[in-house]
């Protein structure tokens, strides 16, 4: 069980949150201008880091903010957590 530290309800289930992904994805700056590569890479791309990782997580049956987490993914330790 995860415990997933909420700047505004404190610890809770993960359970009660959705996994929003990779935090550190950026889209192209000008989308018009991004080649199929650059759509590519942001769409379908991800790294696949063993260790610490920064994520994006919404406290869906809480408070609904969306909060920026950095877990470790080989023990799922919550090292940081902020709101996005
Ligand atoms: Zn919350």
């Amino acid at each position: 069980m995860i415990l997933i530290p909420c700047p505004h309800c404190g610890p809770r289930e993960q359970t009660e949150f959705t996994y929003g992904g990779d935090a550190g994805v950026s889209r192209p700056g000008r989308p018009e201008d991004a080649d199929d590569a650059a759509w590519i890479e942001y769409l379908y791309l991800r790294d696949n880091p063993k260790g610490e990782h920064v994520e994006l997580w919404q406290h869906t049956f809480g408070c609904r903010q969306w909060l920026r987490v950095r877990r470790n993914v080989v023990n799922h330790e919550i090292v940081a957590e902020e709101e996005t």
